[in-house]
């Protein structure tokens, strides 16, 4: 039975706790030793699994160490290195231009505030918040990736639809504390139950509140479209 709870604060707090008792180690799962290693694995992740960015980035980060490293490398080299990952050539730019940008306007170091991060090339809302998040420990917004896209929606909490007004939605009623929590919650539920094209409702946590459940519900929340 896929009935929510009777207000979004009152399902999200369900939410919340169902997931973090099940996904208790929950974080992020690119590997890097430090801000810019952070931030270039994120900028490589966007379209692309982060899977494939920690294999890529193992070799990546040996040959490139610092700013100047990327900045002053050839673009085209640097492309090669990285061939493996969605949108490798654009990706080689943007990660040159902003290591430029990081020396000239910051002193070298990755900048630590939302506005500063965004006037980055490539880098958007979304990967500046996990940088403030995971690099500077600020946390300034919701990182809405894929996966908090689509729960959010199918789990009833908000009806907007691009991540940004999903952000601004959300942070009007989920807890500051939650922030963080929820993006990795999401992620580690999007990844283990309720996959893109084929959630598993029947084996699902959330299912008795969840107005997508497949088991009584004829539309998907997430995509406004009927189950296939
Ligand atoms: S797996 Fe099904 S029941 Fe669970 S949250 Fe996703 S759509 Fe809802």
């Amino acid at each position: 039975m896929g009935v929510p709870l009777d207000t979004r604060e009152e399902q999200l707090d369900e939410i919340v706790d169902r997931l973090y008792d099940e996904y208790p180690d929950a974080t992020i799962s690119l590997n890097f030793s430090n801000r810019l290693e952070l931030l270039i694995a994120v900028m490589l992740s966007a379209q692309c699994t982060d899977e494939r960015v920690n294999k890529e980035t193992e070799h990546l980060f040996e040959k490139y160490e610092s700013v100047e490293d990327y900045a002053n490398a050839d673009v085209d080299e640097l492309a090669e290195d990285l061939n493996s990952i969605t949108y490798y050539n654009n990706k080689a730019k943007w990660i040159h231009s902003a290591c430029g940008t990081i020396i000239e306007e910051h002193d070298g170091e990755v900048p630590d505030t939302m506005s500063e991060l965004t006037d980055l090339t490539g880098v958007g809302r979304k990967t500046a918040n996990v940088v403030l998040q995971h690099g500077h420990d600020v946390v300034e917004g919701i990182v809405v990736d894929t996966h908090v896209q689509r729960l959010s929606r199918r789990l009833g909490l908000t009806e907007e639809k691009t991540p940004q007004k999903i952000e601004s939605d959300l942070m009007t009623f989920v807890p500051e504390e939650d922030w963080q929590w929820l993006t990795h919650l999401f992620i580690s539920h999007g990844r283990a139950t309720c996959t893109a094209r084929n959630p598993d409702c029947g084996d699902c946590i959330l299912e008795d509140i969840c107005p997508s459940s497949k088991l009584d519900n004829d539309i998907d929340l997430a995509s406004g479209e009927a189950w296939d």
